[in-house]
């Protein structure tokens, strides 16, 4: 799972001897370890800023740099958005305004060439936008997977001759690996919205576009233990079309799909005014499950319920109960036991609608706790 720090990085230890006082075999040791480091860092699940963070810090705690950067593009790459940095940034562009626009400095400059730009003296260069004082050198790489510029890795140093064939060829490498962490934090992202979308989908129901039975099973535990909690009545309506088999067999299943999703458009209405759920439990039968209202509450809600499927005046010719669509309502509701499962809700007012249609249909009946 991602994590805050990036301490594969951070445990880094600089050694005390100044880069000048090294010796070339010392040098060529100190780039390889940095970027044995760095590609070990940017492959770790941790948040992308803080490996782009860890990143910056271990160029600047162990080479003669003033500032490391990372500065991401925008999704249509005219602009920088976001400046990840380690080392003392006096000023920066960046923070003026929030945007960056690649027409600007010698960052806009990598983009738009789309190359490596490497000043030796940053007082002669016009699109010098200075960041530290201290600064004498930069070296600026684009950040690129595949066809996609994710932004600019920037470096600045204080000396005029640290970048050379050596320093930078490992500078082109670190920002190919901070490519790949890029592209690897992005597709992480994407997969996990996708996900999250696939999860709400698997619990819509496809005919009525309401909650389904999946959804309905989730809730009910949900609200249960809430409501358990709370010491408030958790109510239940299980709605069942009359005569539906009937309805299919003189109007067809085209019909009698349009009339179910109907249905389920009247009770959804009643669930987001009521703060409560609707779904398709299967078939011809939908259920509203009401939190905080008790049997009295819920049974006004079904007999309301009832009234308007009435009054829509959906067409059923072969019904023996009216000439249009009605619906049964069984209601069941009390102060949840979570020590008891809440399948007992479903059955009491199963039972309950049982009754509604022995009694004949188009009606609610109640159902206390037993
Ligand atoms: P009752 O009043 O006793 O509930 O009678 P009924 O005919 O509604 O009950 P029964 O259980 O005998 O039949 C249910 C019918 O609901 C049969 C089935 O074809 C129909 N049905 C179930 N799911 C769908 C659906 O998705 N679309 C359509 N059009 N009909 C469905
Ligand atoms: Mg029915
Ligand atoms: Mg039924």
């Amino acid at each position: 799972m991602p994590g805050e720090v990036t301490d594969f990085i951070q445990d880094f230890h600089a050694t005390n001897v100044p880069w000048d006082a090294r010796g070339a075999p010392e040098r060529g040791a100190t780039l390889t370890r940095i970027l044995v480091r760095i590609s070990r860092g940017a492959l770790q699940e941790a948040h992308l800023e803080s490996i782009l963070q860890g990143i910056c810090e271990c160029l600047v705690s162990e080479l003669p740099v003033a500032i490391a950067s990372v500065i991401l593009l925008d999704q249509a790459n005219t602009h920088f958005i976001q400046e990840v940095y380690a080392g003392e940034m006096t000023a920066s562009p960046l923070a003026a305004d929030g945007y960056w626009p690649v027409s600007r400095g010698l960052a806009g400059r990598c983009v738009r060439s789309g190359k490596p730009q490497l000043v030796t003296d940053v007082s002669l260069d016009p699109d010098y936008v200075a960041g530290n004082s201290r600064a004498r050198s930069e070296y600026l790489v684009p950040i690129r997977h595949g066809h996609r510029l994710h932004g600019v890795l920037n470096l600045e140093s204080e000396r005029t001759d640290f970048f050379t064939d050596e320093t930078t060829a490992v500078f082109d490498a670190v920002a190919d690996l901070v490519a790949g962490a890029i592209h690897f934090a992005r597709m992480a992202g994407e997969l996990q919205q996708a996900n999250r979308r696939l999860e709400e989908l698997s619990m819509i129901d496809g005919l009525t576009g309401i909650g389904n039975r999946r959804r309905f099973d989730r809730q009910l535990q949900e609200e249960w233990a809430r409501m358990a909690r709370q010491r408030r009545p958790l109510a239940l309506l299980v709605i069942d079309a009359d005569m539906f088999k009937a309805l299919n067999d003189a109007c067809g299943h085209l019909y009698g799909d349009e009339c179910l999703r109907e249905l389920a458009r009247l009770c959804a209405g009643f669930a987001v005014e009521r703060m409560g759920l609707a779904a398709r439990f299967g078939g011809e039968e939908l259920v509203l499950l009401l939190p905080g209202h008790d049997l009295v509450a819920a049974t006004q809600v079904a007999e309301n319920l009832r009234a308007a499927v009435a009054s829509r005046g959906l067409l059923h010719p072969q019904s023996p109960v009216a000439n249009h669509v009605t619906v049964s309502v069984g209601v069941a509701a009390w102060v949840p036991d979570i020590a008891r499962p809440p399948e007992r809700l479903i059955a009491c007012a199963d039972r309950a609608l049982y009754a509604a249609k022995l009694e004949g249909r188009n009606r609610v009946q109640a159902q206390a706790e037993e």
